[in-house]
């Protein structure tokens, strides 16, 4: 089988590395907010192209903490995409603001600023940009955007581990970026974490209260924060996974290539191919596919699992059906949500794998 993620083939050194690297923890009796943690800050932020980065604890932990940081809360509109991660929205309601939905561009999947404008109103305080599979684009035309209507641009990076725009990376753009270090993303932890980055001074320090029970001083409380930090033995071994991040992000683009040139199939599109390579780290290889569901099933059958992100829009989810939206629809991200396949694209597979996985898909009728 071809499975989607394969963190038992990863190299034995690094393996080998992270055991190390949690020895020094254990062995430190420091496990919360000390060395490790703020050497994988420093290192990730630095990566990130900006000066601060603050250890959290998941994701959604690094949206949430994001905008509140930034005084966005109850009565504060943000603006962002119906077809992306749950937790995207998540950490907008988390932080007692109010997510109004916007539809995608349905070449890339990425929010369409058209849809954006339409959504904007005199509460909107902040568009939450997704780089969604890893992809960035336009980001010039984003600043614009935000700036003409003075609202903040927040970015959503948890697909997009080394992604760069003209040579800029995710999280530096915005206010703020939020970062997932969830397993399966690109740089993954043992369990879950995350992280927010940051060039502004003011904000860092706000989100370091918020994390930590909004305490300013040990045991001062300025306002009801969360407990939402990065662990030392997560931190620990992040560090040693960020190592190989670089030539794990390579393998990914490879693999995207081969897909790129040897998928020839009628009842299979590719997505627009990203402008300049560095804009896309491949979180995920995404099709779509009138045939979607026939397509995963015969995939299977040849020993490929596939994934869909994501099978609803986040309109259709239980708790977002009355959420405010473009006045035109959202019908881009139902058609998206309806038609897209994820290919395997994991930088442990083999060339075989990747030929393997084209042949069942070009085999497809
Ligand atoms: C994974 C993900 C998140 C949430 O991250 P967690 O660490 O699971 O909380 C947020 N946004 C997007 C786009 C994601 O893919």
């Amino acid at each position: 089988m071809i499975l989607m993620n394969d963190f038992t083939a990863e190299p034995h050194e690094l393996q080998e590395a992270m055991l190390t690297a949690v020895r020094r923890v254990l062995e430190s009796g420091r496990y919360i907010l000390g060395d490790e943690v703020l050497a994988f800050e420093r290192h990730w932020a630095s990566a990130c192209g900006v000066r601060y980065g603050i250890g959290v604890g998941s994701g959604t932990d690094a949206i949430e903490i994001s905008l509140r940081a930034l005084e966005i809360g109850p009565g504060d509109e943000v603006v962002t995409s119906a077809m992306t991660a749950f937790a995207t929205v998540l950490g907008i309601v988390r932080a007692g603001a109010t997510p109004v939905l916007a539809d995608i561009d349905p070449a890339t999947a990425l929010l369409s600023r058209a849809s954006v404008e339409r959504c904007l109103s005199s509460s909107t305080k902040a568009v939450l940009l997704v780089h969604l599979y890893g992809q960035m684009r336009t980001m010039d035309a984003w600043l614009a955007l935000c700036k003409s209507h003075r609202v903040l641009l927040v970015e959503d990076c948890a697909q997009a581990h080394l992604s760069a725009w003209r040579g800029k990376g995710a999280g530096s753009f915005g206010a703020a970026g939020a970062y997932s270090f969830y397993p399966t993303k690109n740089l993954g932890a043992a369990g879950d974490a995350g992280m927010v980055v940051t060039d502004d001074k003011v904000l860092a320090q706000h989100a370091i209260r918020l994390r930590d029970y909004g305490q300013r001083v040990r045991f001062h409380h300025d306002e009801p924060g969360l407990n939402s930090r990065l662990d030392e033995l997560h931190a620990a071994m992040l560090g040693e996974r960020m190592k190989w991040l670089p030539q794990f992000t390579a393998r990914r683009r490879q693999i995207a290539e081969a897909y790129r040139s040897g998928i020839r199939n009628t009842l299979v599109q590719l997505l627009e191919p990203p402008e300049e390579s560095a804009a896309h780290v491949y979180h995920l290889f995404v099709i779509t596919s009138p045939k979607r569901d026939a397509l995963q099933t015969h995939l299977e059958k040849q020993g490929v699992l596939t994934l869909v992100h994501y099978p609803l829009p986040i309109h259709h989810q239980k708790p977002c059906r009355d959420l405010a939206r473009d006045p035109q629809g959202l019908s881009c991200s139902e058609r998206h949500a309806s038609r897209c396949l994820s290919l395997p694209c994991h930088p442990q597979m083999s060339d075989n794998d990747v030929n393997k996985v084209i042949e069942a898909i070009n085999g497809f009728r």
